[in-house]
């Protein structure tokens, strides 16, 4: 239990995500540990993160990995005590595939990513000018980029789009750069900010000219595999259970330590002196320190009355709706060997879905023997209209794809959909000026953080940094006021 003295601080955070986990989860750690309550509005903890088992079929509603290269998520896990449970992905699936198909043709092939190509970073051109992904003069215009100058003035937000397509070319852009993207944002590259989204290749630009040359000093000074393609799959982890573990760890270890949980949803805040008050549904909970760990514009309404100026700046941050459909097949219904993490579909290929994971492929236990298990992404800010759709039309859109993609000549024997309606932050351009403004108005703000994926990075790492930032924002003042 908690060692509660009568000046004891108490500490609200709002959301039982993984933002406002963490941020319990920072606090406890610290000298003299505060009282926490956490209040969550459907009174399950992990937000979006969250494992579904079927019998032998083990199915993640949305985040199935993490990058275990930034620290806070692998020391989380190290402090929770369950490293052992870390799986990383397959080695013969550490690779993706991309659909490429000739332009209005519905035929089309499956290709590996050239290696070493990282995102938008070519770090090996002789592997890009053997791959058939682009045409002869596609790859050519990619071997040409460190040729490219670079762009002079730098204070100018760019979008994703218009940097690789100046940078890599058109085909390139179509062909590559939009699926990879679209399969980790799920956003318009035409209004993606390059200095929100991507800031490591625009610093790439900006230190070395070019993104063939950054690449390769990266690659060098981390002294890491060159041959990996898309993504860094070697760098992804998971749970033997599934991303559930870390969630049910979080809470097992806030639970023990005496943190309070509530069900309920927070309206709004009001200051009361040095402290907040929280009001919830009939109630009303009084703070010394308050963590915001809630969707952006569910933030910018509780925080109205306290800062109009943050609450409009936080109802600018727009979202995206999409959806994950995981289906269970006979692994003789599909063709195709599935030897990848998985494929990503360019949206010039004219398909409805963006990426799938195969997720039997990847990880061992998604699937029953002889079962394979596909996870896929659909909708997005390209494809708005999937809100719109009934799950069974979700399931139709899917399986046309796949049977042109991989093969499938049966029926799914399992099927779950997973729709996130505007959950997906999108980074858009004047984003970097937006968190600045965003900061200063929380900074105003006495004993108060803002945490979450609608901020400063949407991966679990990221995610994790923020709230244990906005827990250090909430018991700040109080510990320079003592
Ligand atoms: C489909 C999908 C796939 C993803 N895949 C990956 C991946 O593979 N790898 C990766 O690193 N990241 C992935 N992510 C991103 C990552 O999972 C998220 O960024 C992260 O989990 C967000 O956590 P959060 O706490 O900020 O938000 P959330 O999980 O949304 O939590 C917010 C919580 O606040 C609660 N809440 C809302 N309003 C109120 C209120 N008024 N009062 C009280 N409680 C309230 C909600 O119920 C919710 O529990 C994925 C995200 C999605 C949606």
């Amino acid at each position: 239990m908690v060692n509660q003295s009568k000046n004891e601080q108490h500490i609200v955070i709002v959301g039982g995500g993984l933002a406002g986990l963490s941020a319990a989860e920072w606090l406890l750690r610290q000298e003299v540990p505060p009282k926490i309550t956490i209040i969550e509005s459907t009174g399950r903890l992990g937000g979006v993160i969250e494992t579904v088992s079927q019998g032998e079929w083990l199915m993640e509603r949305s985040a199935d990995s993490f990058l275990s290269v930034r620290p806070e998520g692998i020391e989380l896990v190290k402090r929770l005590g369950i490293t052992e449970d870390l799986i990383s992905i397959n080695p013969e699936a550490r690779r993706a595939l991309i659909w490429s198909s000739q332009k209005g043709g519905g035929s089309g092939a499956l290709l590996p990513v050239p290696t070493g190509f990282r995102l938008l970073a070519p770090g090996r051109i002789i592997p890009f000018l053997r791959s058939n992904i682009l045409s002869c003069f596609g790859r050519l215009r990619v071997a040409w980029e460190r040729f490219i100058p670079q762009r002079t003035h730098h204070d100018v937000d760019e979008s994703l789009e218009s940097f690789a397509v100046r940078r890599l070319g058109q085909e390139a852009f179509d062909k590559l750069v939009q699926p990879l993207v679209s399969g980790i944002w799920t956003a318009d590259p035409s209004r993606l900010s390059m200095a929100a989204a991507c800031p490591e290749f625009l610093k790439m630009e900006q230190d070395w000219g070019s993104l063939t040359k950054g690449e390769k000093k990266r690659v060098a000074q981390a002294n890491g595999s060159r041959d990996a393609s898309g993504a860094r799959y070697g760098q992804f982890v998971s749970f033997k259970h599934g991303m559930q573990t870390l969630i049910d760890a979080l809470e097992s270890r806030l639970r023990s330590a005496g943190v309070l949980v509530v069900q309920d949803q927070v309206r709004s805040l009001q200051r009361d002196g040095s402290q907040w008050q929280v009001f919830l549904g009939n109630q009303a909970i009084r703070a010394d320190g308050v963590v915001l760990g809630v969707p952006a514009s569910t933030a910018a309404t509780i925080v109205s009355t306290v800062s109009p100026n943050l609450s409009a700046e936080l109802k600018m941050i727009e979202f995206a709706g999409a959806a994950v459909v995981s289906l269970g097949f006979d692994q003789q219904d599909v063709s195709h060997s599935l030897r990848a993490a998985g494929m990503i579909i360019p949206k010039v290929a004219g398909k409805r879905i963006l990426a799938a994971s195969f997720s039997s492929s990847k990880f061992p236990g998604r699937a029953p023997p002889d079962a394979v298990l596909i996870r896929t992404f659909i909708g997005g800010a390209l494809d708005m209209g999937i809100a719109s759709l009934a799950d069974e039309e979700v399931v139709k859109e899917v399986l046309i794809d796949l049977r042109t993609t991989i093969g499938l000549h049966g029926n799914p024997s399992i099927v779950q959909v997973d729709r996130w309606h505007r959950s997906m932050p999108q980074y858009n351009i004047g984003h970097v000026e937006r968190m600045k403004k965003i900061r200063q108005a929380e900074a105003q703000l006495q004993s108060f953080g803002l945490a979450g994926s609608a901020y400063e990075g949407v991966g679990i790492p990221q995610v994790i940094q923020s709230g244990q930032m906005a827990a250090a924002n909430a018991i700040k003042d109080q510990a320079m006021s003592e």
